[in-house]
């Protein structure tokens, strides 16, 4: 009888079956001694591996040309696992451009565990500056997903290779379609499947890809010991969400693009944060490195107060306010609070910073919303 192959085949079925499983039982007790011994390797149990999240793992690790992938029940729990297996006490992690705030977070908790960390620019003498005897890890996103910044991953896997740091790149802005980290030398590629990859807001999943080394003992230590599972079921759904991704990343591109240009059309803009408005030497970078944009982009507006930008953001009928991105629907986020602007201005974010996740209903309609905003801003 036949049983399901590498790619997810069973019975000729074209999309992946749902193992909703949690456990695979053996033919006799040989067979069980052995493949108990290696759970990564074998269907044993499904905080292991699962045939339905397997196939996730191939599909993903190919698009990121890696040797190996791992997937987990959230973004969060990638990157935990990632971490933890990588870092021990007195380790030390150097983090580029702005990071996800739960990462950052994750850090200060390793704190009392024995493991520190600063910050520095993707730039090389602030990063040689900043490199101690004990950094470990050089963790990045780029482009960041609020500020939308770049670093040069050639130059930093580079220098990274020669203090022999590991290299982590947080990669859900791109995509493995606009972007592959390790073809520029970068170690290890994390994903939020929850945001593009998933694509309809209705799913949570993380991913880890790089060489097989590596992968294989964030499943033994990380993975296996946090439990943060993907169930099949989800993993179905990012399935699912791969095979129409190539069409709504071109689709959130154009839509962006048109909402750009009329973006930078309105007085009140102070500044554009997406990487297609880069200048100079990061304009270059962008070139070489990527190969497309997604819809996830800020915007300034000039001296906005807290009741400016709630204005602005209560005009929208279209943009929905809340977390996350990345799905068919356009979200809308800002940083300020009542009492936050100096905070802010002091981490170099702009307190008018407003951030948008351009969905799929089209740019004529998103254009029409942020009308609504730019009028209720000058009737104020
Ligand atoms: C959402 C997000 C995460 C965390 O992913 P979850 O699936 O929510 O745990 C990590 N990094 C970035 C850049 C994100 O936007």
């Amino acid at each position: 009888m036949q049983t399901i192959d590498e790619n997810g085949q069973y019975h000729g079925a074209v999309a992946t079956p749902i193992f909703q499983t949690s456990l695979f039982a053996q033919p006799d007790f040989e067979t069980f001694t052995k493949v108990h011994q290696k759970e990564r390797e074998n269907f044993v149990y499904s905080r292991g591996v699962n045939p339905t999240v397997r196939a996730l793992e191939i599909k993903l690790a190919t698009l990121e040309r890696a040797e190996e992938c791992k997937c987990f029940a959230s973004g969060m729990g990638a990157i935990s696992a990632t971490m933890l297996t990588l870092l021990q006490q007195g380790d030390h992690v150097l983090f580029l451009n702005t990071i996800y705030g739960p990462t950052r977070q994750l850090l200060d908790f390793l704190h009392r565990y024995g493991v520190s960390y600063d910050h520095s620019n993707p730039v090389k003498s602030d990063i040689e500056r900043d490199i101690k005897p004990n950094t470990k890890v050089i963790y990045l996103e780029s482009p960041s997903t609020n500020l939308m910044d770049v670093a040069d991953l050639k130059a930093i896997s580079t220098l990274a290779k020669q203090h022999n740091i590991v290299t982590v790149i947080d990669n859900t802005w791109s995509t493995p379609l606009f972007q592959k980290p390790l073809e520029f030398g970068i170690d290890l590629v994390l994903h939020s499947l929850t945001k593009y990859i998933g694509g309809h807001s209705d799913l949570i999943g993380g991913a880890v890809a790089g060489n097989r080394k590596t992968i294989d003992r964030i499943f033994e230590e990380g993975f296996l010991l946090t439990g943060s599972v993907l169930s099949p079921n989800d993993a179905f759904l990012v399935l699912r969400g791969l095979s129409t991704l190539p069409v709504r990343m071109k689709q959130h591109w154009e839509n962006a693009k048109d909402v750009i240009a009329y973006l930078l059309h309105q007085p009140e803009v102070e500044h554009i944060f997406h990487p297609s408005q880069a200048t100079g030497e990061t304009k270059k970078i962008v070139q070489n490195q990527m190969k497309g944009f997604s819809g996830l982009l800020s915007f300034s507006i000039r001296d906005a107060s807290f009741e400016d930008v709630r204005t602005f953001i209560n005009a929208f009928t279209l943009f929905k306010i809340g977390v996350s991105w990345g799905g068919y629907e356009s979200l809308v986020i800002a940083p300020i609070r009542e009492n936050n602007a100096e905070k802010l201005r002091s981490e170099n974010i702009p307190p008018g910073l407003i951030r948008l996740s351009i969905g799929l209903e089209g740019s004529a309609l998103q254009i029409n919303d942020l009308n609504k905003g730019f009028n209720a801003l000058r009737n104020r």
